[in-house]
């Protein structure tokens, strides 16, 4: 009979063989496994690795935008200034056109009113006085007869200024229609009548003649725009016109007509002529009356800016 030990050992070599054995296996999938950790741990760092590097790609990609981003945002602000400043520069050539065209308006405007006032005789509104006189050949550009229902005297044949004919028309029949007897005794009279004139006055009157009839040249009757006015009141006469119911009807009415009164009372020039009335434009006779002003009263650089609206 073997000792018990003797029997034992190959039982005990066999556990510690299988003990090797398991040990062996278990180290093994451990190694293994661990392998398949350490791989994946480098797949993970690999992976890793290339985020890092698609992050810092996007980082720089986002660093190159932003910067374009700014660029931009300085050119949009560049681009503004010169918006302003092109905007201003248009609202200034825009100025500039108006001003232009404004000139322009005003230019066309001063030829239109050069063109009119070329036509219009400047004579019709002169002071005529003892330093300033017509010419002798001076007359008036076209005249026609003033109807002969208005003409005090028979056969008589007077005339007026073909372009006062409407106003004095309509002043007449107005009068006329107001129950007022108004006719005329002289309108228009060349240089030669009114030298016969004179000259029949200071037969009649001596020098007292110069006070109430004007030298030749002198005249306001030479322009063709000038009437001497009576009434049946007076019998066609002058004398007293002062006191007729047509005088006053002229005092209230005749700048409606264009007409004014030359010579009032107290005036430097001659005496006073109630019947003497002067077409001077409805513009200037009215704006005499309203400022109780007589036409020698007002400067002739005045009257002279009425010129262009006379037949107006
Ligand atoms: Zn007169």
């Amino acid at each position: 009979m073997q000792p018990t030990h003797t029997r034992l050992l190959p039982i005990i070599m066999s556990i510690l063989v299988v003990i090797l054995l398991v040990l062996s296996y278990i180290l093994s999938t451990q190694i293994s496994s661990l392998n398949a950790l350490k791989k994946t741990q480098t797949s993970i760092e690999a992976e890793l690795q290339s985020t890092k590097a698609t992050l810092s790609a996007k980082q720089s990609e986002y660093d190159s935008l932003y910067a374009v981003h700014a660029g931009l945002q300085q050119d949009f602000a560049r681009a503004e200034e010169n918006n302003a400043e092109l905007l201003s520069q248009l609202d200034a050539e825009q100025k500039k056109n108006n001003d232009f065209e404004n000139q322009i308006d005003d230019i066309s405007g001063t030829v239109g009113k050069l063109d009119k006032l070329s036509k219009i005789d400047p004579e019709l509104l002169k002071k005529y006085s003892k330093v300033y006189f017509l010419n002798e050949h001076y007359a008036p550009e076209k005249l026609t007869e003033i109807p002969h229902t208005f003409v005090s005297g028979d056969g008589v044949k007077e005339y007026i200024h073909f372009k006062v004919t409407p106003y004095l028309t309509k002043l007449l029949e107005d009068a006329k229609d107001d129950g007022v007897n108004l006719l005329i005794t002289s309108a228009y009279r060349s240089f030669d009548e009114q030298g016969g004139l004179k000259n029949a006055y200071t037969v009649q009157y001596g020098t007292g003649a110069n006070t109430f009839s004007a030298d030749q040249g002198y005249s306001e009757h030479q322009l063709g725009t000038t009437i001497d006015f009576t009434s049946d009141e007076i019998n066609g006469g002058l004398i007293g016109f002062q006191n007729t119911k047509a005088y006053q009807w002229l005092l209230k009415n005749a700048q409606r007509y264009g007409f004014t009164l030359s010579y009032p009372e107290g005036n430097a020039y001659y005496v006073y002529e109630p019947w003497h009335w002067r077409f001077v434009g409805e513009k200037l006779a009215r704006d005499l009356y309203k400022k109780e002003i007589h036409f020698y009263d007002m400067d002739q650089r005045t009257i002279d800016g009425y010129l262009i609206s006379i037949f107006d």
